[in-house]
């Protein structure tokens, strides 16, 4: 047990829990959760701490699962694999590519851990693929009263649409249940073309590619296509020249613009216009995992809405039209993906087939005015946040973009009956109302 500030990734998000906890065992986990309940304390638990918003926050306990982490369990026949859930994403791929297996779809970086990234409904691109919570083929999880269950299709099938995107307000999930594929290679290739081309296009790039997404740059008509196909080719050889292009070179050229940028804002049309001029043509073959993750070194704050499939190409060209009209001072890419619709509750993509934009601001930078603005658009849309993001919502406007919040509501109470999992940030989300021990 340590006491000490606690900030996630973007440096935002900054608080002092009066306990971390890093258990090695269910068993320490239960105890801790036990004595939590009887003293009516709150806790919150940690992956890798890289969400934007205040799921993570706590004054009280804070539970880490770094030392839960590795494989438990794969059936390579079936394509299953058990792993704890605090088993980072990188380390995850290179385990399960030593047994011929690998997940089916992943995001853009990879030091998530797992049970952080799907507790988000963090996702990738690609239309034939769901984000990476429908995945989750089961998880045990320590709920808030510290019994242990096992949930899936078969055990307890009742709570398990709720646990898999459940923000940790159901508990704490220590072991995870992956259905994979067999372990492939893929190829990727960046490409340059223009906004209106990207957008009349954007059916064949979906339909016609396994994972598809692009870049669009404020104040400038180039887009940057990351098109993703599997490929029997063998990873290609060029370790450190690689490392130093795209590692070393992207990001720290990047670095400098988002430095000039933050000194000189005015000129942010001008430095996005230089990002777009430099956007780079290249491709890459090498094992799922290491295609799917970019390495980002260049700290900032970010809002990502899934938008409806069907109205994606209006979303985008307003986004667009409302940047140049306000003149916002940003220089950083909005990120386009795709994805499948799904069955989970909480799940931003539940029933509908997605489409989901992301927009940045470097650390730093004044993003409060751009990202309500386009939160607005997005809403406007029947847009629901990225979890993991920045966004302005509370239960009110929430409850009904989300057929089954009603539903999760109750497992929520059914597994958490004293709301010691929730802080300050998922009470004003879940509308609750609740005080512990010495709060008011
Ligand atoms: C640079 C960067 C790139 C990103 N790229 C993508 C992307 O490509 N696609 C995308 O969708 N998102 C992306 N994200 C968002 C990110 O994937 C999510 O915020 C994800 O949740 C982070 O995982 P984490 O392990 O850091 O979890 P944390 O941020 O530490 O926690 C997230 C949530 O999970 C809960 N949690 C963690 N562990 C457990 C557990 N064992 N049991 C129960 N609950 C738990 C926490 O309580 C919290 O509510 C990105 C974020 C950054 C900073």
């Amino acid at each position: 047990m340590a006491k000490k500030q606690w900030s996630n990734w973007s440096g935002m998000v900054v608080c002092e829990p009066s306990e971390i906890h890093f258990p090695t065992s269910e068993e320490e986990v239960v105890k801790i959760v036990q004595q939590a309940a009887e003293a009516k304390t709150r806790i919150r638990i940690v992956g890798t701490g890289h969400s934007f918003s205040h799921l993570v926050y706590t004054n009280d306990i804070l539970i880490s699962l770094d030392k839960l982490k590795g494989l438990i369990d794969v059936d390579k026949e079936k394509g299953e694999a058990t792993v704890w859930a605090g088993t980072e994403i990188k380390e995850l791929g290179a385990l399960l590519f030593e047994h011929g297996l690998a997940q089916e779809n992943l995001g853009d970086i990879d030091v998530q851990s797992i049970a952080g990234a799907t507790a988000t409904g963090t996702h990738g691109t690609g239309v034939a693929f769901g984000n990476i919570a429908t995945q989750v083929i089961g998880l045990t999880l320590v709920t808030g009263t510290g019994e242990v269950l096992n949930i899936s299709d078969t055990e307890n099938p009742a709570l398990f649409k709720a646990a898999q995107i459940s923000l940790g307000v159901l508990g704490v999930i220590i072991k995870i249940k992956l259905k994979c594929l067999p372990a492939y290679n893929l190829e990727i290739k960046l490409v340059k073309s223009t906004f209106n081309e990207t957008i009349e296009k954007l059916d064949h790039y979906n339909q016609e590619n396994r994972n598809f997404e692009f870049y669009n740059f404020p104040y400038s008509e180039t887009t940057q296509l990351r098109i993703t196909n599997l490929t029997k080719k063998p990873p290609a050889k060029d370790g450190f020249k690689r490392y130093f292009n795209d590692v070393v070179m992207e990001n720290g050229v990047f670095w400098v613009m988002c430095e000039f940028s933050k000194l000189f804002p005015t000129q942010s049309h001008k430095v996005s216009k230089l990002v777009a001029a430099g956007a780079v043509t290249t491709t890459k073959v090498n094992n799922s995992h290491k295609i799917f993750a970019t390495v980002r070194n260049v700290r900032f704050n970010e809002m990502e809405y899934n938008v409806p499939a069907d109205d994606y190409k209006m979303v985008i060209k307003d986004i667009k039209k409302r940047i140049e009209q306000r003149k916002y001072q940003v220089h950083f890419p909005i990120e386009n993906r795709f994805v499948k619709g799904d069955d989970i509750w909480l799940s931003p993509a539940y029933d509908r087939d997605s489409a989901y934009i992301a927009v940045h601001m470097y650390k730093g930078m004044e993003y409060k005015r751009y990202f309500r603005e386009m939160e607005e658009i997005f809403m406007a849309y029947g847009g629901r946040p990225h979890w993991g993001k920045m966004h302005y919502q509370t239960a009110e406007s929430l409850e009904t973009r989300y057929p089954k919040w009603e539903a999760f509501h109750k497992v929520r109470k059914q597994l958490d009956p004293e709301g010691i999992f929730l802080n300050d940030y998922l009470k004003r989300m879940f509308g609750e109302k609740t005080f512990l021990r010495g709060e008011k």
